[in-house]
């Protein structure tokens, strides 16, 4: 009998797995929570990197579709003082192709392609080691058996706690996330400053970054070390009291980075949680994770892009037919462990030099960086 497989989650890493499985003419099923594909507006831009989310992309075949989709452009960064000063302001070369960034609806789109998804199948919890394999309990009451569940179903994974304790902690850094249409023909003085790419701006213990998405829009992060109810005394869906109070919080900024939050619509708050660095499991035969479900880390450019890899690799090993799937599982497990954990630490001391004291720090941090 051919493997029921089941992916929990159509994010980036459980769309990479199935469609890896899909191109080798295995049959998953995908089970998502939101009740169609544009229940939610997708969220931002990503930026896939060569070795990561790219090396996925083509074992997905996607290759050529993906470098006509994303912006190799997107890749500009421009530092600034809270001054206003210009402190960095690099562009990539015409054949830079590092880090091109595609929207995220976008790559949703040309991962999808001919998949089958079960919409509105939010899974509440799955049962390994039943007599007819792993059990997967839906929220409608519903259950369906199957020997593989992965569980890619996010930073707040249902399929985790069948084989770790480990939850989300608060970083200490939280985000409000607000965003501006149209800016080219409505806000060109903002067009011009954020540029082709991205924009961010270091202050003490706070940070504001602004991003360029297709179609003239652009998404603006405030982010800064509070506590997890800094907003006890603030309606967030107060939009001008959520402005105001950044406004306050950013006050002395230079006035045109100010615009980006004074212009900006609706405020989202996106706390920043983060699982245990090197999180690890003992092996259970029939579930595993991949992507934030199983090493939800600081979003700095990294999550997106090994969730995609990590669900290429597994569906690669199980398509290659060993004796016994686990087998793979296992051996898939031990390489994620040891990718992940390196990324978790650098993203973690990323953030802690990106949100700090001393915004000298972030401005180093992203000189080491290029300079690789
Ligand atoms: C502001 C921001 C910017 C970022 N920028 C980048 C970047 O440039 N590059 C990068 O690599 N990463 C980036 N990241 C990180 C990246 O977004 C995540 O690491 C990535 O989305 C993780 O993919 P995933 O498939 O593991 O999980 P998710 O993207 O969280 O997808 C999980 C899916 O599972 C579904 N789901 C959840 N619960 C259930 C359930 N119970 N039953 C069924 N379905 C369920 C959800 O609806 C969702 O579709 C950024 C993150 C943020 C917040």
């Amino acid at each position: 009998m051919r493997q029921r497989i089941a992916v929990v989650g159509g994010g980036p890493g459980g769309l990479t797995f199935a469609r890896v499985l899909h191109r080798h003419g295995h049959p998953v099923t995908v089970l998502e929570r939101d009740p169609h594909p544009a229940a939610r507006p997708p969220g931002g831009t990503l930026d896939l990197q060569r070795g990561l989310g790219q090396a996925a992309l083509e074992k997905a075949g996607l290759l050529p579709e993906f470098r006509a989709l994303s912006r190799p452009e997107g890749q500009a960064m421009r530092i600034l003082d809270p001054d206003g000063t210009v402190l960095r302001d690099w562009r990539p070369g015409p054949k830079e192709l590092a880090n091109p960034e595609i929207d995220r609806g976008h790559l949703r789109d040309l991962l999808l392609g001919p998949l089958d998804v079960r919409w509105g199948r939010g899974v509440t919890r799955v049962a390994p080691g039943g007599r007819d394999g792993v059990l997967v309990h839906f929220a409608d009451g519903r259950r369906e058996p199957f020997d593989l569940v992965v569980g890619a179903d996010g930073a707040w994974s249902r399929v985790r706690p069948a084989l770790s304790p480990a939850t989300p902690r608060y970083t200490g850094v939280t985000a409000v996330e607000t965003s501006l249409d149209d800016v080219d023909t409505r806000h060109p003085d903002l067009a011009r400053l954020v540029g082709d790419g991205s924009l961010a701006v270091y202050g003490v213990h706070r940070a504001l970054v602004a991003q360029r998405n297709s179609g003239g829009h652009v998404k603006v992060y405030a982010q800064f070390r509070a506590p997890l109810d800094w907003h006890a005394d603030l309606d967030l869906a107060d939009a001008e009291a959520v402005r105001a109070h950044l406004l306050a919080l950013f006050d002395g900024w230079a006035p045109p980075v100010l615009d980006l939050l004074r212009r900006g619509s609706a405020f989202v708050h996106r706390p920043l949680h983060v699982l245990p660095v090197s999180h690890t499991w003992p092996h259970v035969p029939g579930v595993t994770l991949l992507g934030d479900a199983a090493h939800l880390m600081p979003p700095l450019g990294a999550g997106a892009n090994l969730a995609m890899l990590e669900g290429a690799e597994l569906a690669e090993a199980l398509a290659a037919g060993p004796a016994d799937p686990d087998d793979a599982v296992r051996a898939f497990e031990e390489r994620m462990w040891a990718r992940a954990g390196r990324w978790a630490r650098m993203t973690a001391d990323g953030l802690e030099r990106l949100v700090s004291a001393d915004p000298g720090a972030a401005v180093a941090l992203f000189d080491r960086v290029q300079a690789r």
